[in-house]
């Protein structure tokens, strides 16, 4: 029984004059390990809003709420519930949009809502049945992924003409009466109407 003790006694000597395995934040710096998993940190021009970072964050920490009447998308931010996977980072579309950063100790606070971001993006609507397709940034970041391939649909058809100005914006776009016809080719639709009003157009 008394070598153990003795054996405590050293460590505690020993340990009270070496200098602690622990940092010393908050009140020292805390410098992170590279690959550190941090606040996660939106590149505002490189996040088109396209919500595949929702569909795969595990505690639902960043959620969607799209609104018609203003069309704009809000994608919100809850760091309070975030885990720092990098799920969000890894699946990005853009490769660009949300980055994991080396902060993390920062987020502490008494109020929740100071840990939540928002951004808003443009939604595209159906000009037919009003449904949400997606966001008109995700749209142009397919569109310039796609590049000459661009051509083969409606959608991005629109998006060229816009770009290359080769008819007036009302003269590719007529308004939708009676239904879904020919001349409603070049509006903007969901892929439900546009398959519509390719098969009306067939028959
Ligand atoms: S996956 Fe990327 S581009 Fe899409 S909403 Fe998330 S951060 Fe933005
Ligand atoms: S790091 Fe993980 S938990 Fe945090 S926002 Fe991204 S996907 Fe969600």
């Amino acid at each position: 029984m008394r070598y153990p003790k003795l054996r405590e006694v050293k460590e505690a000597l020993v340990s009270l004059f070496t200098k602690p395995y622990t940092s010393s934040f908050p009140k020292g710096d805390f410098k992170p390990y590279p690959g550190y998993r941090g606040k996660p940190v939106v590149d505002e021009d490189n996040c088109v809003g396209c919500e595949t970072c929702a569909n795969v964050c595990p505690p639902n920490a960043i959620t969607f709420t799209d609104d018609p009447a203003t069309g704009m998308r809000t994608i919100t931010r809850d760091y309070g519930r975030c885990i720092f996977c990098g799920k969000c980072e890894e699946h990005c579309i853009t490769g660009k949009g949300v980055k994991l950063s080396d902060e993390i100790y920062d987020l502490a606070c008494f109020d929740r809502n100071e840990v939540v971001e928002t951004q808003q993006r443009e939604l595209l609507i159906c000009e037919n049945c009003g449904a949400i397709i997606t966001t008109k940034q995700h749209l142009e970041f397919i569109h310039n992924k796609l590049g000459a391939k661009a051509f083969a649909s409606v959608l991005n058809l629109n998006m060229l003409n816009e770009r290359l100005q080769l008819a007036k914006a009302e003269d590719v776009t007529i308004s939708i009466q009676d239904g879904l016809k020919r001349k409603n080719t070049f509006n903007i639709l969901c892929p439900n109407c546009n398959r519509q009003l390719q098969v009306e157009n067939l028959s």
